[in-house]
């Protein structure tokens, strides 16, 4: 019987020598643990955790077929296909009909070895090495280790494999003229530019038979200059469907273009129309991607005929259940993926571990067991922001007896602020999520309280877990008590009034942010395609080459003479997310907005704000100057239960606010919280 709510989510998909019990896929995506001692275990329960979760296939994050095509992690000898073991019969020991799948990435020119290889010596803007060009001999090679790799995977239990075809990587190199200069049979038109990717996919198929799954993942947009055109990737897909693949899985940007395709900026499900032109073309099923973060979104996207299948990545990071939620109707305990990818691409990108900022667990399954309390107690937590909540919600479910305190009228903490901030809409799904689990999990949540030393003594809990944030920090600084002079959360909330010419000083996330804020009009682009495509020259519908259109861009903006300014000798904006920070600082400077480094702060006064840029006195002559100087911690709470000889933990911004985010808020809390 259909599914009542998700009726095509919930639909098998038959592909004739086996079957996918739903539509959902966790996308691949890299983890770190393939490198690192013990890492194929943490992968077994990482993985076993989704299978049990409820979603239909898995596909893991990229294995290299040689050296050259990684420097890391690769599968090209029975001993390496031997470790993989651990990880295929745990997702099936987990439920026999979820499918895994190993993603083969040939990182081409942008791997971390200068034993790289490309179809020419073309240096990628944000590879390391030249690429050594592919003489015949190696373009043999290159192939004859895609097929042994496939093969190997077999072997190794699982039930298909993916070849990235996209994203820079080396098939998409053979794509385009850009990074394909050749005159041999592997270069020239677009037929001979196909040669090598098509290859790849006929050489994998003719290794593991026809009882095996075959995904590739196409360029289906590269977003490049000069890129592949609307006509080009339908005959590619065409191509690798006749070449043997089962599966055809729309990839959207190269890792060097320049427009955002999973910041939270980017609207939910922006791209899956592209891949619905596509299908249209093909025989085979279709995978969409990108921005579908909740059951709702996949739901429309397969009902819209985009796609066969809808590939959920980072939103199985962020919640492992989330199939089984759905299925059960139970969409309001989703922890919700808000696509900021501070703990899972950026630090993929600085050679971290990933995890997920809303859900520390990720990756970490064997580290942060969750157990029953050995003895439930009954604990106060100080404070309703992201630490505070996290601690709250997994103290609660190991059995502890929670009270919450938060002298504001709604839970949030600064994740109110945040949430007001056009790109970041995404973050009321966070508060949604814990609103539901304080009133599922029986947390007695007391609102518009403050609590003091006496009220929490009074109430005799067995301990204090004091998550009371942050105060912003007010420089030391003649006329910063001026009218001029704004805190960033009166300018957020609108309680003080924002001038034409603004001055902000403090170039950290929450400077951008406001910046943002004061120069957006119109409706915000992470909502609404239209607005996106606009201000980020895509053409989805015609598909220009590469899908960007080349015109100048159009922008929305308020009227308003924006600065922003730091200390700091340099460009500001260098402290901001590694893979989203290039959109903040684009998206400002398309606004006019001016960055300035090397200041120095001397007053406000009437005039405005006196600087030295450099050593050079420089007044700007602003109506408004907001403080976005960082944040001290909020302890005058835990200070007055210490002193009052009261048992108390601190947490998230409370306890350090220098460089605190809610990635560290989250992560502090929920250790704390496993450990209580
Ligand atoms: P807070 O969020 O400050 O919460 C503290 C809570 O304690 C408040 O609700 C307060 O009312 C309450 N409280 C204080 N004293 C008492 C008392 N005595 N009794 C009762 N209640 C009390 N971080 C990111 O990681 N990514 C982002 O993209 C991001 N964007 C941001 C954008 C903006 C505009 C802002 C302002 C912040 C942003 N942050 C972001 C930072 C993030 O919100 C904070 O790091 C996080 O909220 C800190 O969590 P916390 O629980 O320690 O403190
Ligand atoms: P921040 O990143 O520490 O930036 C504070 C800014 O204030 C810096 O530019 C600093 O630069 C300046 N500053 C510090 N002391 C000052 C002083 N005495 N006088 C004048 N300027 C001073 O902090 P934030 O912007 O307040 O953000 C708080 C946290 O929230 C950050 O850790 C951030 O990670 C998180 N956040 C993240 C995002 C995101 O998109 N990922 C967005 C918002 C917030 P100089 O010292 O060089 O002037
Ligand atoms: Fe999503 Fe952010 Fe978690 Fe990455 S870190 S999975 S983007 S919520």
């Amino acid at each position: 019987m259909a599914h009542p709510r998700y009726p095509h989510v919930f639909a098998p998909l038959d592909l004739g020598f086996t079957r996918l019990k739903n539509r959902i896929l966790m996308g691949s995506m890299h983890t770190g643990l393939e490198d690192i001692e013990g890492g194929f275990e943490r992968m077994a329960a990482f993985f076993a955790e989704r299978a049990r979760g409820g979603v239909g296939m898995i596909i893991t994050g990229g294995i290299a077929p040689n050296h050259e095509g990684g420097g890391g992690a690769k599968l090209s000898t029975p001993a390496e296909a031997a470790q993989h073991r651990i990880v295929t019969d745990a997702v099936h020991a987990a439920d026999p009909d979820v499918k895994i799948v190993m993603q083969i990435l040939h990182a081409g020119p942008l791997a971390g070895t200068p034993a790289c290889v490309a179809p020419s010596a073309i240096r990628s803007r944000i590879g390391r090495f030249v690429p050594n060009e592919l003489d015949a001999d190696g373009i043999e090679k290159q192939l004859a280790d895609f097929a042994n790799c496939a093969a190997l995977a077999k072997s190794a239990g699982y039930d298909g494999v993916e070849i990235i075809g996209s994203a820079g990587y080396l098939l998409s190199t053979f794509l385009v003229e850009r990074t394909n200069t050749r005159t041999d049979e592997w270069g020239g038109d677009f037929t001979n530019r196909m040669r090598f990717p098509v290859e790849v996919i006929r050489r994998a198929r003719a290794a593991v038979g026809d009882d095996f799954i075959l995904v590739f993942r196409i360029p289906a947009m590269d977003m490049l200059e000069g890129g592949m055109s609307g006509e080009e990737v339908i005959e590619l897909a065409q191509a690798v469907e006749a070449a043997g693949a089962s599966i055809i899985s729309t990839h959207f940007t190269w890792h060097e273009a320049q427009v955002p395709t999973i910041a939270t900026m980017v609207p939910r499900a922006a791209f899956a129309e592209v891949t619905g032109r596509i299908r249209k073309h093909v025989g085979v099923p279709m995978i969409t991607s990108n921005r579908i973060n909740m059951p709702d979104v996949a739901e429309a996207v397969l009902a819209a005929g985009h796609a066969d299948l809808v590939s959920m990545a980072r939103p199985m990071l962020a919640d492992a259940d989330l199939v089984n939620k759905a299925r059960d109707g139970r969409e309001d305990e989703i922890n919700t993926c808000i696509a900021c990818n501070q703990a899972c691409l950026d630090h993929t990108f600085t050679g971290k571990l990933t995890s997920c900022l809303v859900n520390p667990r990720a990756c970490n399954e064997t580290l942060m067991p969750v157990r029953p309390a050995a003895v439930a107690r009954d604990l106060a937590v100080v404070g309703a922001g992201p630490a505070g909540l996290a601690f709250a919600v997994e103290a609660a479910q190991r059995g502890h007896r929670i009270t919450l305190y938060d002298a504001a009228p709604e839970i949030g903490g600064q994740f109110n602020l945040a949430r007001r901030v056009p790109g970041k809409e995404e973050f009321s799904e966070t508060l949604r999520y814990f609103r539901r689990m304080i009133d599922k999990l029986g947390i007695t949540l007391k609102l518009n309280t403050r609590a003091d030393a006496a009220l929490l003594a009074a109430a005799g809990h067995d301990e204090v877990v004091v998550a009371t944030g942050i105060r912003p920090r007010v420089p030391d600084l003649p006329g910063i008590d001026h009218p001029k002079a704004v805190g960033y959360i009166d300018a957020i909330l609108g309680h003080r009034p924002v001038g034409r010419r603004v001055a902000i000083m403090g170039a950290g996330g929450i400077g951008f942010d406001v910046a943002t804020l004061i120069t957006h009009a119109g409706p915000s682009a992470a909502v609404d395609i239209p607005t996106f495509c606009r201000e980020w020259g895509v053409d989805f519908a015609n598909h220009p080459r590469g899908g960007v259109t080349g015109v100048p861009i159009q922008i929305e903006k308020a009227d308003r003479e924006v600065v922003i300014l730091q200390r700091r000798d340099g460009a500001p904006g260098k402290t901001l997310g590694r893979t989203t920070g290039w959109t903040h600082r684009l998206s400002l400077v398309r606004r006019g907005v001016k960055l300035i480094g090397g200041v120095t702060y001397l007053k406000i006064d009437d005039d405005g704000l006196h600087t030295l840029v450099n050593g050079e006195p420089t007044l700007f002559a602003v109506d408004t100057v907001i403080i976005c100087a960082g944040q001290e911690p909020e302890r005058s709470l835990y200070d007055a239960l210490l002193a009052a000889g009261i048992n108390a933990r601190l947490i998230g911004g409370a306890n350090e606010a220098a460089e605190l985010d809610a990635k560290r808020a989250i992560a502090e809390a929920t250790e704390l919280a496993l450990a209580s």
